[in-house]
């Protein structure tokens, strides 16, 4: 069994890597808020990830989800039929999880892609946890509504631990969704803006996800725009090394970059 991939980048803020994709643990004091969940054959490793801070999975207040792809949801009916964790997402991503929607990527245009070996080896290894299994999560929910019984700023942040704010990124799918934590200057991107990926050229750097994966390409780049505007100076990407910076930089550079796409990254 391989030793989980993790390091902390911020106060009570932990990245750990799965099978090309990260998920992000926020803590505070005795209980945590995962960000996002692998792929199916990572949950043990999500699991470990946890236990790895010195944690039970019970600790756990919720997951909040960046999107419902396969490749971040792969833990999340295990967390809740397991330990009751409830799955929060915007409402705008819960067709996605339950099903109702399906605005994942095309098979059919990675398959194209193929013949590139980084491409290729990547695809074996998602295969391997997942990638060609549909599976729903029953159980997702809308972000709960903040009561407004206590006394602190309505911010936007959600009453869960590590106080995370969503920042609509739409898009990449409909309901995408960043969390910012102001506190530590982290932006969570999930796939509106990734720092590596398989499929993009192989240098690590703020870029958009191919096309292909998006569900509208056009409100990706639009959602960029609105991360410009985050104030941030680390950014956890969905997949991908964590990236040191204004993320008003982050976004410029792969706003620049997505203007400059060459033929041979289109599918
Ligand atoms: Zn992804």
């Amino acid at each position: 069994m391989s030793e989980v991939r993790g390091h902390q980048v911020a106060d009570d803020v932990f990245v750990f890597t799965g099978t090309a994709v990260n998920w992000v643990l926020i803590r505070e004091g005795s209980e945590l808020t995962l960000v996002d969940a692998g792929w199916r054959g990572d949950t043990e490793q999500v699991e470990r990830s946890i236990r790895s801070l010195g944690r039970d999975p019970q600790d756990l207040r919720a997951v909040v989800l960046t999107h419902a792809h396969a490749d971040h949801t792969g833990a999340l009916n295990h967390l809740h039929d397991s330990y009751g964790v409830p799955l929060y997402m915007d409402s705008a991503e819960v067709p996605n999880a339950v099903g109702t929607v399906d605005e994942s990527g095309g098979p059919l245009d990675i398959a194209k892609i193929l013949y590139r070996p980084r491409v290729a080896l990547w695809a074996a290894q998602i295969v391997g946890v997942g990638a060609l299994r549909h599976v729903t999560v029953p159980d997702a929910q809308p972000f709960p509504q903040d009561d407004g019984q206590d006394d602190r700023p309505d911010d936007g942040a959600l009453d869960l631990p590590g106080r995370p704010v969503p920042v609509a990124t739409p898009g990449h799918t409909s309901g995408h969704t960043s969390y910012l934590l102001p506190s530590a200057g982290v932006l969570i991107s999930g796939d509106a803006l990734v720092t590596a990926h398989p499929t993009l050229p192989d240098v690590v750097a703020p870029r958009l996800l191919p096309g292909f994966f998006s569900n509208d390409q056009d409100s990706a780049v639009r959602a960029l725009s609105t991360l410009r505007t985050v104030d941030a100076d680390t950014l956890v990407p969905g997949h991908g090394p964590t990236w040191d910076g204004p993320i008003s930089r982050a976004a410029d550079e792969a706003l620049e970059a997505a203007e400059h796409v060459s033929e041979e990254e289109r599918p």
